[in-house]
């Protein structure tokens, strides 16, 4: 019997929608799994909180968080609470504080979903630093006011952040019968940080000869992550680069509300993060049509993290099933379900395999 206690903070708009979603198909995998329970704790924290309390979580927040398995988040942002408030009021101080220095995003385009491209074999999963780099908030402002005014925003790049990354990187391809990773640097212009990430890259691929180490600046990979997605299987990149590339690849796969990310601590010291890509997305919130696909299949990575790996393949492949049979899906995918259908669809679809 495992029984797994997981914090959730739905956070805000649209967020509190799709993980009601996520909570109650990963009630019906327990159902359909004898001996694989989950206790919900939900912590009301996020941008409505801020607004009123002045903080997007409590101040031990960090602390009481800490004991979970794992945490399962929906998404944080409120019109009129700046961007960088939600950020570092509460997501990167969870990814900081419990180590999550792996930001894995699955980009796949699943049989039945129309993305943009006209045709592509898109089954890549980026592997983005998470910790460190050019957002480790170290940098100033100065001569404010003045003609000569400046500000500073420093990328920090350290031999242990880069290797662990990277090693994660070969491994995950090791263990999921994958071929290449692909590093995504800038190196030919950030001639400090992108070529130490390079000397890093080539040492550590050394000891991976099974694997094929392959590089790209990140120009010429936007480019190809559209003309030739194929070519794509692991890709590692750092913060920035890999924010940027996970996005585009969302809008490969067939749109933002489809898109999973798991924040990892790999050693598994603290608990991990699962969060859908998207935002809370303020234009739709309320109206009960926010796709739940993007929050479903990260809680799909939370059971593979887990262990959970049959639980895990049973819900993978009722999502694949649902898109595959293209009837029942929400209106930024062109359907007319609601929220709700869609993750009951799937949920039918885990009766149906148990
Ligand atoms: P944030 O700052 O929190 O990232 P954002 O406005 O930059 O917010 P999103 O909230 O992700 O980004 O919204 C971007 C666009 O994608 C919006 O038009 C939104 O309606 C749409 N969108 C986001 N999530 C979903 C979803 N789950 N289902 C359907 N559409 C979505
Ligand atoms: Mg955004």
């Amino acid at each position: 019997m495992s029984r797994y206690n997981i914090a959730v903070i739905p956070g805000d708009g649209v967020g509190i929608e799709v993980i009601e979603e996520g909570l109650a198909t990963l009630e019906a995998v327990a159902k359909a799994h004898g001996g694989l329970s989950f206790e919900f704790t939900r912590f009301p924290w996020g941008c409505r909180y801020y607004l009123e309390k002045g903080k997007m979580m409590d101040e031990d927040g960090l602390k009481i968080l800490r004991d979970f398995d794992a945490i399962y988040l929906g998404a944080v942002g409120f019109p009129g609470v700046p961007d960088h408030i939600s950020l570092w009021g509460l997501l990167l101080p969870i990814r900081q504080e419990f180590e999550q220095y792996v930001n894995l995003r699955p980009i796949k385009l699943f049989p039945g979903v129309t993305g943009p491209l006209r045709s592509g074999n898109i089954d890549m999963i980026c592997v983005r630093e998470n910790t460190e780099g050019e957002y480790a908030g170290v940098g100033g402002r100065m001569f404010n006011g003045t003609p000569q005014e400046l500000a500073l925003q420093t990328a920090v790049f350290t031999r242990r952040g880069m290797e662990r990354v990277m090693r994660f990187a070969f491994d995950y391809a090791r263990k999921n019968g994958r071929q290449k990773v692909t590093s995504i640097t800038k190196s030919n212009a950030c001639n400090y940080s992108m070529v130490f990430w390079d000397e890093v890259f080539a040492a550590v691929s050394r000891d991976y000869p099974d694997i094929r180490a392959d590089q790209l600046l990140v120009d010429a990979a936007a480019a190809l992550f559209v003309t030739r997605p194929e070519r794509f299987d692991v890709v590692v990149a750092s913060n920035l680069f890999g924010d940027i590339l996970t996005d585009l690849g969302a809008a490969l796969q067939g749109g933002i509300g489809l898109a999973p990310s798991a924040n990892l601590n790999p050693e598994r010291k603290y608990p991990s993060m699962f969060e859908p890509v998207h935002g809370s997305a303020p234009d739709i919130a309320g109206k009960g049509v926010a796709n739940p696909v993007g929050a479903i299949w990260s809680a799909q990575m939370m059971l593979e993290h887990l262990g959970e790996v049959e639980a895990a393949g049973v819900l993978m492949k009722a999502i694949a099933d649902v898109l595959a049979g293209g009837e029942v899906r929400t209106p930024d995918m062109g359907g007319k379900s609601t929220t709700t259908q869609v993750g009951e669809a799937i949920r039918q679809k885990i009766l149906i395999a148990s």
